[in-house]
């Protein structure tokens, strides 16, 4: 391989609140050289996720925080370059767990191998990867919606809300996405095929919610928390379950969102309408999963049933600001980095 020289970004310092670009550093190092057992990646395509901005602060979590001075972490799509592994060879592409970097080693622990004649490769990222995983796994797992219910997902033109919806539907329950802007509500109803959609950022957002909502919510797949859980509350139906899944609104702001405190009148919903409220990682059920996902959804994707949207940002350099963005919903669709 010609590249002598690799880059990645470090954090630089802990946000405080909404992440900044001087958090983050671009640095640039030798590439490295595969030991015994190890084989050379060139990232192709980053993936950039919410859960990122979680573990740049220094608390408790799910994960433990990044250290200072270490590479952001996160998967991508690589290619080998150099195998010491007789299971991979020059040229194979896979999805790895790199972090923010043009080069990485791996002991191929975190590796799959992608097939571009199964579907595009930055599918490993989005609809099938990760963040599709969620959805699966949280609808089928703790939503289970049943025919003629009503599922309302929030972030709904992102990766996890865009498949959870289109589950909903194929399940043959009603879908209601929540999304902010007019553009990202037109993409929801109009190519997703949700029954509805309602703009977050809008006047009257609580009372359009509910609109779209005539017989209330049987299932609403918790993405972002905030006000707009505060919307969905009043409209959750007796036994209604609440996957959670993650509370991207109060990310920048150490848990508190906008600091309205919705815990009693939480409680008093889970107590008096019998609800099921359960947060899950996605990983949680990937031993007894996975599988399953990875061929239902692969197999909508191929017959153009399961339909997905990638946001593309060209160049290392430019993930701090695209991350950036994607936490106050610049993104449009699943947002990649090409490396
Ligand atoms: P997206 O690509 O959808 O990006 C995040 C989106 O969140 C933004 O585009 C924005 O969309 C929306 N958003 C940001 N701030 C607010 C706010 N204050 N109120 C309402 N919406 C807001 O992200 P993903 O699909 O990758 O992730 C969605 C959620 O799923 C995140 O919370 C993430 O942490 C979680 N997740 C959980 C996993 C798990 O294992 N539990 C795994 C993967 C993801 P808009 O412009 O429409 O408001």
């Amino acid at each position: 391989m010609s590249a002598t020289k690799a880059r990645q970004i470090v954090l630089a310092a802990r946000p405080q609140g909404k992440p900044r670009v001087t958090d983050f550093r671009l640095e640039e190092t030798a590439v490295p050289t595969p030991g015994p057992g190890q084989v050379l990646l060139h990232v192709q395509y980053l993936s950039l996720d919410p859960y990122m901005r979680e573990r740049m602060d220094d608390r408790e979590s799910y994960q433990p925080p990044i250290p200072l001075g270490d590479v952001m972490p996160g998967e991508s799509v690589a290619t080998v370059v150099a195998s010491h592994h007789s299971g991979y060879s020059a040229g194979d592409i896979v999805l790895a767990h790199t972090g923010w970097r043009t080069h990485a080693l791996s002991d191929r622990s975190d590796l799959r191998k992608l097939d571009p004649a199964v579907a595009p490769v930055t599918t490993g990222l989005g609809a099938l990867g990760m963040p599709g995983f969620t959805a699966y796994a949280g609808l089928r797992v703790i939503g289970k919606p049943k025919r003629n219910e009503t599922v309302v997902v929030a972030a709904a033109s992102g990766p996890v809300g865009s498949l959870v919806g289109q589950l909903a539907k194929l399940a043959g329950a009603r879908a209601v996405g929540i999304a902010g802007g007019p553009e990202k509500c037109a993409y929801v109803k109009d190519e997703l095929g949700f029954d509805a959609a309602v703009d977050h950022k809008g006047a009257d957002f609580a009372a359009n919610l509910a609109a779209a909502c005539p017989d209330g919510i049987d299932v609403y797949f918790e993405n972002v928390g905030g006000a707009v859980w505060q919307a969905v509350l009043p409209l959750l139906n007796q036994f209604a379950r609440v996957p959670v899944s993650g509370l991207v609104a109060q990310y920048n702001d150490a848990g508190q969102g906008d600091r309205t405190d919705r815990l009693p009148a939480t409680m008093r919903a889970v107590l008096f309408k019998s609800l099921t409220v359960r947060g899950f990682i996605n990983y949680d059920f990937a031993a007894d999963h996975y599988a399953a996902f990875l061929r239902e959804v692969g197999a909508g994707i191929a017959d153009g049933r399961i339909r997905y949207r990638e946001d593309f940002v060209d160049g290392l350099e430019k993930a701090p600001e695209a991350f950036i963005g994607m936490l106050q919903g610049r993104n449009f669709g699943k947002l990649i980095v090409r490396v």
